[in-house]
């Protein structure tokens, strides 16, 4: 594969060792959570992947979470509007509609603008789940166009367009082992 020009900006052993620590810590919570609710051990948590970006992510993710869990993949993508009219989102495969009552993680590669997880967590509280959090692998550093917050991040980052560890450019790159912040004059020749 030929590389694009990018920058390394954060390797790929840092990435697994905070990726683990986030889902160690995640699962610690969701555990004590479970007590503190009264639910059963059998309980269990409804992982919500937004595809395609956290694939690589998650998989990562949920081995280190011993947590019983059910992984539910959801799948909107974003189109970009004028800069006068605001971006639209197409739905291709909806959160799922049995999330009534039950704990719901939110799992993405990347938190930007905010508009898609914005909108996938108003679908999922919707459904009045026993509790929703959104856990990404990055989260860029800068004013969002719809408020959401990360409950957990693995990295903040500047806000740069980034590659690598499930994020693509044009399609490519999302098997690159490390997130890389791709030269503007890569995005420039297309
Ligand atoms: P939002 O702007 O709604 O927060 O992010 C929507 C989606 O845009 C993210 O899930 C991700 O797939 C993509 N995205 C946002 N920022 C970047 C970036 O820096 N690089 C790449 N490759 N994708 C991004
Ligand atoms: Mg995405």
């Amino acid at each position: 594969m030929s590389e694009p020009q990018a920058t390394v900006l954060i390797g790929e052993r840092e990435i697994a060792s905070r990726v683990r620590e986030v889902g160690a810590a995640l699962s610690r919570e969701l555990e004590q959570e479970r007590e503190a609710m009264g639910l059963p051990e059998s309980d269990r948590v409804q992982l919500i992947l937004v595809m395609t970006g956290a694939l690589v992510f998650a998989a990562d993710l949920i081995r280190a979470m011993p947590v019983r869990m059910e992984i539910r993949p959801v799948t909107f993508s974003s189109y970009p509007g004028t800069a006068t009219s605001s971006q639209g989102l197409d739905v291709i495969q909806d959160v799922p509609g049995d999330l009534g009552g039950r704990r719901v993680v939110i799992v993405d590669d990347i938190l930007d603008s905010g508009r898609t997880l914005a909108e996938i967590r108003r679908r999922v509280a919707k459904q009045n789940p026993a509790s929703v959090r959104v856990c990404v692998l990055l989260r860029k550093t800068k004013d969002r166009d719809d408020p959401v917050e990360a409950d957990l991040a693995c990295f903040d980052i500047p806000d740069a367009f980034v590659i690598g560890c499930g994020l693509d450019y044009d399609g490519l790159y999302r098997n690159l082992p490390d997130v890389r912040e791709l030269a503007e004059s890569e995005w420039k020749k297309a």
